[in-house]
């Protein structure tokens, strides 16, 4: 059920303590912590501590919670000292090649980002 956690979901068992991750960041609802793949010198995520498989479902099923995480995403990346700019971005869905399917901000700075993305 959206909301609730799933065993088999990589995020559920990071915001559980099960698999480690290097937390930066964390409020009542939300957990931010570096990808371990990072795409730019700077690469963070940011996910709701509840389990939902995109920001649409969040948004519908907790918009308070949506918008706690937008907050975090602010409040992280400025403790990140990213305030001369960031991308966010919410990949949505397999042709979007979204491989975790617990709603996630990527959180990218730290170079100059150009635009369009490659
Ligand atoms: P997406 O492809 O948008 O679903 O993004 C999933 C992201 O999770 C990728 O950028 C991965 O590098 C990242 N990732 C996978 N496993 C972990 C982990 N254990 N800790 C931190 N980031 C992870």
């Amino acid at each position: 059920m959206s909301g609730e956690p799933d065993p088999e979901c990589l995020f559920c068992k990071i915001v559980a303590g099960e698999i480690p991750a290097e937390t930066l960041h964390e409020t009542d609802t939300t957990l931010a912590f570096r990808d371990v793949d990072p795409q730019a010198p700077a690469h963070l995520l940011v996910i709701p501590r509840a389990h939902h498989p995109n920001i649409g479902a969040l948004a519908s099923a907790e918009p308070g919670v949506a918008v706690d995480l937008l907050n975090a995403v602010a409040a992280v990346a400025e403790q990140e000292r990213l305030g001369e700019g960031y991308r966010l971005v919410f990949n949505t869905g397999a042709r979007a090649h979204q491989s975790v399917f617990h709603v996630h901000a990527h959180v990218l700075g730290g170079r100059d980002l150009g635009w369009p993305p490659g």
